[in-house]
């Protein structure tokens, strides 16, 4: 640990996502970051639930934002399902202590009690369009023609209170201020606050908004940096102005806003129809949509491993200034720095998650690879003994990006081919295809055993023999035993089936297509 590092306050980072539906993968990459950051300098990782607007609330987010959580490997240190100093971290929990803060700011003449209506609120936007005013926003241009406490006389304020009367509470922007924002990826945001509305911080339910409780937690929780999507950069200078009119403009966490993740065609943000149009998922877990019932496969049960997941986001908008690609959780962690995550939108290329994956899934053993193997074939009712499991993995290992491929290519170890490869059957299947294969079958019959050395040693023998080139009716083989014209090693394949069925696949084919005429 360097100077620099001890002599940093420390780092109190927080995941704050709003339980409003699936986890988007765009919100594991947040997490992530944040993730990298506090354990780059042993800090502490926060999931704070932001579920102050309970129109939007989904039942299921939150258990959805914890178990995608798990499964890429970030782990929590404080908050929702872990607890902590700061608890409860479930804003709807923690109403009473923003009610407080509301106040304060209207006390301290920063904010201010609105009575308006829907229907007077729009009268005010469709007054100012009619003058042909740009800016038709609830703030300094329209905030004193409004029913609110700036307008109205004291006592009529007190009784309206006192009445019950349904109210918010309006943050009162200044007129004409720079507010000045350093951000660590953006560098200096400065922005005029005339152009920031009078945003609501108490709702007339009692519950604060996003923008209120956001700012009072990061204080409260000590919140030393906020990272969090690009989306949120145009709310940032109205959190600067809060917490400078909380007092707390010395504890203000330092920001730094991520770039969009981007579609890998074209240009704009990644949406889930762009993923649905592409065939590849946006969600890390299946999510069934519980007002539609309609499930959106998600990476894991897509086959994709959290390692290489992990990795892959990690490039997505950060990279470590050297030709390195993989890296370990462990290795993010040391190398990772705030100020090597670019501005640049990051183009989600799923051709290079599939290549992160491939890469992974090639590191596990053959034990490994035959446990989902395996797991799968139970599931068909397919007994497959552990060892020859592992043997068909060993020849599949190169041809593979998920685990499921695995069961898939598989099956031609389980099922003899029903039907030939009519392009094959025209091009391979000859006279010398079917003298070789005729002798090797009955050849194979007086084998006790066979590996893949010896399948080869014998084929060879017999096209000597035959005086064929060996190279020349290989494809056939291939075709009698697969039905097909790929496949894993020929030779492994045939010790794989045994000299037996080898066998009969070969005497399956020869009865079944025509003896071509000799040439
Ligand atoms: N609740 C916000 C969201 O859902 C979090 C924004 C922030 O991190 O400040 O994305």
């Amino acid at each position: 640990m360097t100077l620099i590092h001890l002599l940093m306050k420390e780092v109190r980072v927080r995941f704050a996502p709003s339980p409003t539906g699936a986890l988007h993968i765009g919100g594991v990459r947040t997490a992530l970051y944040n993730y990298l950051l506090a354990r780059k300098f042993n800090g502490t990782m926060i999931l704070r639930i932001e579920d102050t607007d309970q129109t939007r609330y989904v039942p299921g987010a939150e258990e959805y934002i914890l178990a995608s959580l798990a499964w890429a490997g970030i782990q929590i240190d404080e908050g929702v399902g872990k607890g902590g100093p700061h608890a409860p971290y479930r804003q709807s929990e923690r109403k009473p202590i923003y009610r407080q803060y509301a106040q304060r700011l209207v006390d301290d003449g920063f904010a201010y009690y609105a009575f308006d209506t829907e229907p007077e609120i729009e009268a005010m936007r469709e007054r100012l369009k009619a003058q042909g005013d740009s800016n038709q926003q609830y703030g300094s241009g329209s905030r004193m023609q409004m029913k609110n406490s700036l307008t109205l006389p004291k006592e009529n304020v007190k009784q309206r209170l006192d009445n019950g009367e349904s109210y918010v509470i309006r943050l009162l922007v200044p007129v004409n201020q720079e507010i000045r924002l350093a951000d660590l990826i953006r560098g200096e945001v400065n922005v005029n606050s005339s152009q920031i509305d009078d945003k609501v911080l108490m709702k007339s339910d009692g519950m604060p908004t996003y923008h209120l409780a956001n700012v009072v937690d990061d204080y409260l929780m000590k919140i030393s940096h906020v990272i969090r999507g690009e989306e949120w950069l145009p709310s940032a200078p109205l959190h600067v102005l809060l917490y400078q009119y909380l007092g707390w403009a010395n504890e203000m966490p330092q920001f730094a806003h991520l770039p969009l993740l981007l579609k890998p065609d074209g240009n704009g943000k990644l949406s889930k129809r762009d993923a649905d149009r592409m065939g590849f998922p946006i969600f890390p877990l299946n999510w069934i949509d519980p007002a539609t019932k309609e499930l959106a496969t998600g990476f894991k049960e897509s086959g994709y491993l959290p390692e290489a997941m992990i990795n892959f986001l990690a490039f997505l908008g950060w990279n470590p200034g050297t030709e390195q690609e993989i890296f370990s959780m462990q290795q993010l962690i040391d190398a990772f720095t705030i100020d090597r995550i670019g501005k640049a939108g990051a183009k989600f290329d799923i051709q290079k998650a599939q290549w992160f994956n491939q890469y992974y899934l090639r590191g596990k053993s053959d034990r490994e690879l035959a446990e989902y193997l395996l797991a799968d074939l139970k599931e068909k009712n397919i007994q497959c003994p552990i060892q020859k499991a592992e043997k068909i993995c060993w020849a599949l290992r190169e041809r593979i990006t998920f685990p499921h491929q695995l069961f898939e290519q598989s099956q031609l170890f389980f099922n003899a081919p029903l039907s030939f490869d009519q392009q094959i059957v025209l091009k391979k299947w000859n006279a010398d295809a079917v003298a070789v294969l005729t002798t090797f079958k009955e050849e194979l019959k007086l084998q006790s055993s066979l590996s893949a050395e010896s399948a080869k040693v014998l084929l060879e023998t017999i096209a000597t023999r035959l005086n064929i080139k060996l190279g020349q009716i290989l494809q056939a083989l291939r075709m009698c035993l697969t039905g097909g014209a790929s496949g894993p090693d020929l030779m492994v394949t045939i010790e794989l089936l045994g000299a037996e069925e080898t066998a009969k696949r070969i005497t399956f084919a020869l009865a079944t297509l025509k003896i071509p005429v000799t040439h």
